[in-house]
């Protein structure tokens, strides 16, 4: 039955009636023939509605008997036509995006794909369509794929809202591919349908981040971990092995007469014979010792399955007969020995720091004694009583109590605006009497260990506001760069005491830059957004110090506050080889991709600072513009910059 069957014979009727009842009357009666149309409408107009009354009751009829309604079928045809345009055109929209668009059923399996999913796969000789219905874990990479599952799981049972993680996809080629999934619960009319999620192909980001990270934990040479993965690894084995009071050992390591082979048979051949020492050493460890170079021709081995000296001692004894052996093989003409020191960790020191210094004493001692031998620390210590240097920790308090520090300042320069200076970094500087000048690398630990660093902080930031507050005239477009440690930025005193002080000296956050260190991420990326957001938002100016040393991702970098990124000194260093200025140029694209001003550390030269203003860093720090100095000298260098007989020097 159509629309036709209702609505045609009924107008026919009461038009054709109305017309003939209209004839009829005004040739019976002309003159009583507006009564009689009147009545007559009257009447049509009745009949019209109880007409449509039936139909709508006929419709209600049909309706229940179960026949489908025609009406029906058009309207929802209609707005299935509607909401199909509409999605095409959305379709249509995703298409344009470079991301992959894909909504998951309660299931696991993908109802639907956006374009470019093809491309995800590595795949061009099927249709997006044959993928629907198929478990979407099934495309995912066997490694990473019970994690996926498992956030996925969480996400249905309503335990998070949204969720993202980086892993690998499953492809014909069987490339690696990076993927960064972002998944949201999505509901209609209240319930939930299933997950809906963005999917981005971050492969060549994540290759970059990984070399970068490589090389930041990698010595060049001889491609053994450096100092910082040494030290991430000692401080792994003391929260692992020292929470169910395990023992191990890190033995320090060097070559004895290095430099008088050096010397003798030139660089080439010490580089060659300390790639070959790496070698054989490395060879003779178990996979799960960490061999280290720490600098020069000194290495460190960390043991964590050694659980006492004795078997330490046997390592040790068995490197040095081995490299011997295999030396004698390689270079018939040189005789190389080793001096070992060994410190056994929680023994000899319950800190990473504190075990190296320890082990490298045991060497010292090692060497002291003819090299070619091994010292253990626990021997030292019975041998040379009060060998633990407590004196310097006591000094280091009585200089805090009496704020013994003082505040150095180097200048940082605008890269692009020769001889311009951009700010300066406030540097804490210790003297003391019996030690002479102390490196902040050995105090601030010191005070984070002995939780004085948020004293020593506050007398930092109180002399260097101090003093900036009293320059205003020179220093009104400068930033003051002060350095927040990870223990200080985390304690609850530290926001209201930096907002009281720097409102106390007259000063403004826009004025003051924080540079906090990588290791701040590894608190986990909400937890530090929280404590690094409210500081952006007061109006600080946020630096990430020493980039590319820690642990943090890139992305991770994308998902804090950060305004700029300082790029660390190591990377700075190798600027001149290829591979270094590489490294360097893909961190700098990074940061201008993220928005993010650039700093770089540790210029010593014209030739660097050239290299790096032509990689696009905008502003540039280190010796070969000034060293850290006094507030007097720093003046001067302002006001010597500021006049134009001097500018030309400080644009070098
Ligand atoms: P940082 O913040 O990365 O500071 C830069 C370091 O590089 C400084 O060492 C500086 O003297 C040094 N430097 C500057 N230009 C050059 C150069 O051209 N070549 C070389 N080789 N080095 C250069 P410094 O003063 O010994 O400070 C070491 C670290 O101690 C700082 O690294 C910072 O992390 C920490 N630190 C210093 N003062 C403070 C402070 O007041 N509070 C906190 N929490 N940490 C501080
Ligand atoms: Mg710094
Ligand atoms: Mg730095």
């Amino acid at each position: 039955m159509n629309r036709q069957t209702y609505i045609e014979p009924a107008i026919r009727t009461i038009v054709g009636g109305f017309i003939v009842a209209c004839g009829v009357l005004v040739y019976v009666q002309p003159a009583w023939s507006w009564l009689w149309l009147s009545i007559l409408f009257f009447v049509g107009f009745n009949l019209f509605l109880s007409g449509f009354t039936q139909f709508c009751m006929m419709e209600k009829l049909l309706k229940k008997l179960h026949f489908r309604s025609e009406l029906d079928e058009i309207r929802n045809l209609n707005r299935a036509h509607a909401e199909a345009e509409a999605r095409a055109a959305f379709y249509d929209t995703l298409g344009l995006l470079n991301e992959v668009v894909i909504e998951l059923s309660r299931d696991g399996r993908l109802a639907f794909l956006s374009d470019h999913w093809l491309k995800l796969l590595g795949i061009d000789s099927r249709s997006d369509e044959d993928f629907v219905g198929h478990p979407f874990l099934s495309f995912i990479n066997r490694q990473d794929r019970r994690v996926l599952e498992t956030l996925l799981d969480a996400l249905l049972k309503g335990e998070r809202d949204t969720m993202s993680l980086r892993f690998r996809m499953l492809r014909e080629d069987r490339h690696e591919h990076w993927v960064e999934g972002k998944f949201a619960l999505y509901r209609k009319q209240g319930e939930v349908q299933g997950i809906r999620g963005v999917l981005r192909d971050v492969t060549e980001a994540h290759v970059q981040e990984k070399r970068i990270s490589h090389m930041a934990m990698h010595d060049a040479l001889t491609g053994l971990p450096n100092r910082t993965y040494l030290d991430e690894r000692i401080a792994e084995a003391i929260e692992r092995l020292g929470r169910v009071g395990s023992k191990f050992a890190l033995l320090f390591i060097d070559l004895d007469n290095f430099k008088r082979i050096n010397d003798l048979h030139g660089h080439k051949t010490g580089d060659q014979l300390l790639a070959s020492v790496s070698a054989i050493l490395r060879a003779n460890l178990r996979e799960t010792d960490v061999l280290a170079r720490w600098g020069g021709d000194e290495f460190v081995v960390l043991l964590p399955f050694s659980r006492d000296a004795d078997i330490a001692r046997k390592v040790a004894g068995e490197l040095m007969r081995k490299l011997q052996l295999e030396l004698e093989k390689q270079i018939s003409d040189t005789f190389v020995t080793l001096s070992i020191g060994i410190a056994v960790y929680p023994d000899d020191a319950d800190t990473s720091e504190a075990l190296l210094v320890q082990a490298d004493k045991a060497l010292f001692y090692a060497k002291s004694q003819g090299r070619n031998n091994i010292q253990m620390c626990s021997d030292l210590q019975t041998r040379a009583p009060g060998f633990e240097d407590a004196e310097m920790t006591s000094r280091f308090v009585a200089a805090v109590k009496q704020s013994l520090f003082q505040v150095y300042y180097q200048p940082v320069m605008d890269a692009g605006d020769h001889g311009r200076i951009a700010g300066v970094e406030a540097l804490a500087r210790w003297h003391d009497d019996k030690y002479g000048w102390v490196s902040p690398a050995t105090f601030i630990p010191l005070a984070e260990d002995m939780g004085l660093i948020n004293e020593v902080g506050r007398q930092v930031l109180e002399q260097a506001l101090d003093h900036f507050s009293q320059c205003s005239g020179v220093c009104a477009d400068l930033k003051l760069a002060v350095n927040v440690s990870k223990r200080q930025l985390m304690s609850v005193d530290f926001y209201p005491m930096l907002l009281d002080m720097v409102r106390r000296y007259g000063m403004s956050p826009r004025q003051i830059k924080l540079e906090i260190t990588e290791s701040i991420a590894l608190e986990g990326i909400d937890k530090a957004r929280t404590y690094l957001q409210r500081l952006s938002e007061a109006g600080f100016t946020l630096s990430l110090d020493d980039f590319g040393t820690g642990f943090s991702s890139l992305s991770h970098v994308h998902e804090l506050p950060f305004d700029e990124i300082k790029i660390d000194i190591s990377f700075v260093r190798r600027i001149k080889t290829p591979e270094g200025r590489v490294l360097v140029k893909t961190i700098a694209d990074m940061g201008h991709a993220m928005q993010l001003a650039l700093v770089a550390e540790g210029v010593e030269d014209a030739e660097t600072a050239a290299i790096l203003r032509e990689l696009g860093v905008g502003m540039l720090q280190g010796y070969h513009f000034g060293s850290p100095m006094p507030k007097e000298e720093c003046a001067d260098f302002i006001a010597g910059l500021r006049s134009p007989l001097l500018a030309s020097a400080g644009a070098a």
